[in-house]
């Protein structure tokens, strides 16, 4: 190897290590409208990170009217899951690309199931991502309607009346909340509490990742 291909080299490893080091990848976990959304853009701003939401991207497929939002609408208009495959497939690839482009990523929204949250290992260890914190929210059960109605009302989302929002919470005590105890298993988690002033929720997420 030249003298120009050895100093390519080595910058190029400094960088890996340098990125590595200082990406901060964030997996943000908690039941619908306990604000994973708002906490999610403070953090992102904050760390410089790349927000996945995957409520979010489902979405925008759903208005864009492409082959994943017509599948995608109709599970979400009942408040129930969009199936695993579907969504794992789409977050392999936002995280492939984030990886390509060196960003720390921040996910709210996925793993939504053990099968997500086995599937995501298997691809941080495919992707060698080493380090992942996650946070957990959580707000007692008659604050979490009270909120989804107000947003529901304010924000005209199909999926924010009172009957899909009992149903969602459901879907979540049923299928998200094992994903807790899994990663209680295998992970630590930074539990937060999501009640109170918003300022103050952001300032205990900052604390408990140091
Ligand atoms: P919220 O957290 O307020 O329920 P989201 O915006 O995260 O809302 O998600 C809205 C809907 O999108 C969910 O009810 C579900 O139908 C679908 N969805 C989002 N993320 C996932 C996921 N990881 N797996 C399956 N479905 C998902």
């Amino acid at each position: 190897m030249g003298h120009t291909g050895l100093c390519i080299r080595i910058f190029a490893e400094n960088f890996s290590i340098h990125n590595s080091q200082f990406n901060m990848n964030l997996i943000l976990f908690g039941p619908p409208g306990v604000g994973k959304g708002t906490q999610a853009e403070r953090l992102r701003d904050h760390y410089h990170l790349h927000h996945i939401s995957t409520g979010d991207i489902l979405r925008a497929a759903v208005k864009a009217g492409t082959p994943l939002g017509l599948e995608a609408k109709k599970y979400m208009d009942s408040g129930g899951l969009v199936p695993d495959e579907v969504i794992i497939g789409l977050v392999r690839e936002v995280l492939l690309r984030d990886q390509a482009e060196g960003k720390g990523f921040l996910l709210d929204g996925f793993p939504r199931t053990v099968a997500q949250a086995e599937a995501l290992e298997k691809i941080f260890s495919e992707l060698a991502i080493p380090d992942v914190h996650i946070v957990s929210l959580d707000a007692p059960e008659d604050e979490l309607v009270t909120r989804l109605v107000k947003r529901g009302l304010e924000s005209g989302r199909s999926d924010d009346t009172e009957e899909t929002i009992r149903r969602r919470l459901e879907v979540y005590h049923d299928q998200t909340s094992p994903v807790q105890e899994y990663y209680n298993k295998y992970r630590s988690v930074h539990s937060v509490d999501g009640l109170g002033d918003i300022d103050e929720i952001t300032r205990r997420i900052h604390r408990t990742l140091g």
